[in-house]
């Protein structure tokens, strides 16, 4: 695949894919059909998530309706209470939340959902985007069901500048009203197979849907382009393990799509390798590998990239992506990322489209990826160890909210 071909791909699908919409079931399609023009033969599997259509949402402070998206998945309730900004996370601050609707920085994750049960706040507001760009986007957040657990309490996202505003004018009390109707969905991975002379495989994953504001040509319409240009080098090679591309649903809504693979006892018991790519190909930043597995791999793909002269910087580590659904299952997994400084290049909002992009190092990143592909793809037996070191357990068990982080 060279450079026009990459672009072409991503000016095709410059729209938004959320997990579960018509648009990711668009880009499932496109995927598969720009497989058959290759002459491969890919499935969509379709995997259920939850959806909402959101009837109202409304945020009023001190009188003042404040422009809002609620929180899709997060029930519907009134709720009105007296506003209070949640700066710490010390007991003292976390005890004045009592009674209140609690706005938070940054991003609502399990942990300060819990924080905030616990010490009884009624509804909570989170802000996103930025006081110094030009827009005033709000992205459309969801409650994830692994972060309610069941226990929920309505909410709503807010752009930056109008929390600032809010703050500035002191803000005293607050009320949520948020309606919404509720049901499953559902969203999709398109599998391809390329079978090997044995039974088991490397599975290639990269997820295909993006945010509500973005375009997601960065995070990650590259690597699923990515995919598209490995299989189709390995279409017309040989290689000794099958290799199974998964070009996952729903990644943004909380790994859904590699979940629900995952989830398979069957799939995965034949897995001997996870190859990831999100966001790769920015013109701008530093290509990296992230393996959540043996350490020696960290040395294998550092060795690789100095024999075939590319620049790399490989840390054994959690990557929030595709590839920890499967690290979980014991299979060793490796993410690979050109990330650039965000000043550069953003995600999750509207600045991510192909205008930060460079067709020329998505080649260079995919040739890189290939490469390290294929040593193991036709490794007479793969040598990563399936097992998960203990210290990448640790660091699993933190990512997915089954322990709290100390620091
Ligand atoms: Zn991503």
């Amino acid at each position: 695949m060279d450079a026009k071909q990459v672009l072409k791909l991503f000016e095709d699908t410059a729209y938004v894919r959320t997990g579960g919409s018509a648009d990711e079931l668009r880009a499932a399609e496109y995927i598969r059909a720009t497989l058959e023009e290759m002459g491969l033969k890919a499935r969509i599997t379709p995997f259920e998530v939850p959806a909402s259509t959101i009837r109202q949402a409304r945020l009023v402070i001190d009188g003042a309706d404040i422009p809002c998206k609620g929180y899709l998945c997060a029930g519907s309730a009134t709720v009105e209470a007296p506003f209070y900004y949640l700066r710490n996370t010390d007991p003292y601050s976390l005890a004045q939340c009592r009674g209140k609707i609690v706005m938070i920085d940054g991003y609502l994750g399990y942990w300060i959902y819990q924080d905030l049960l616990e010490n009884g706040a009624v509804g909570f507001v989170t802000y996103d985007g930025h006081a110094n760009y030009a827009d005033r986007d709000i992205d459309q957040r969801e409650l994830r069901s692994y972060v309610h657990k069941g226990n929920r309490i309505p909410g709503v996202n807010i752009n930056a500048k109008d929390a600032i505003e809010r703050i500035r004018n002191g803000a005293a009390t607050a009320k949520i009203v948020l309606e919404q109707e509720e049901t499953v969905g559902q969203s999709r991975n398109v599998i391809l197979d390329l079978p090997g002379q044995r039974e088991e495989y490397i599975a290639f994953t990269a997820h295909y849907d993006s945010t509500s504001l973005s375009q997601g040509a960065y995070d990650n319409m590259s690597g699923s382009v990515g995919l598209l240009g490995i299989a189709e080098h390995f279409a017309k090679r040989r290689h000794h393990y099958g290799l199974r591309f998964i070009w996952c649903g729903s990644e943004e809504r909380g790994l859904l799509g590699s979940k629900a693979y995952c989830a398979d006892q069957e799939a995965v018991k034949n897995c001997v390798l996870n190859i990831n790519l999100d966001m790769i190909g920015c013109l701008m930043g530093k290509f990296i590998a992230c393996v959540t597995g043996e350490e020696k791999l960290c040395h294998y793909v550092e060795y690789t990239a100095c024999e075939l002269g590319f620049g790399i910087k490989v840390s054994q580590d959690v990557y929030s992506s595709d590839s920890t659904p499967f690290a979980d299952r014991g299979i060793p997994a490796v993410s690979f990322a050109r990330i650039a400084p965000n000043n550069t290049a953003t995600i999750h909002n509207s600045y991510d489209t192909m205008a930060v992009m460079s067709g020329e190092q998505m080649v260079l990143d995919m040739d890189f990826i290939t490469a390290f592909a294929s040593r193991m793809a036709n490794a007479r037996q793969c040598p990563v160890a399936r097992e998960m070191p203990e210290n990448m357990k640790e660091k699993l068990d933190i990512y997915l909210c089954r322990k709290r982080d100390k620091k």
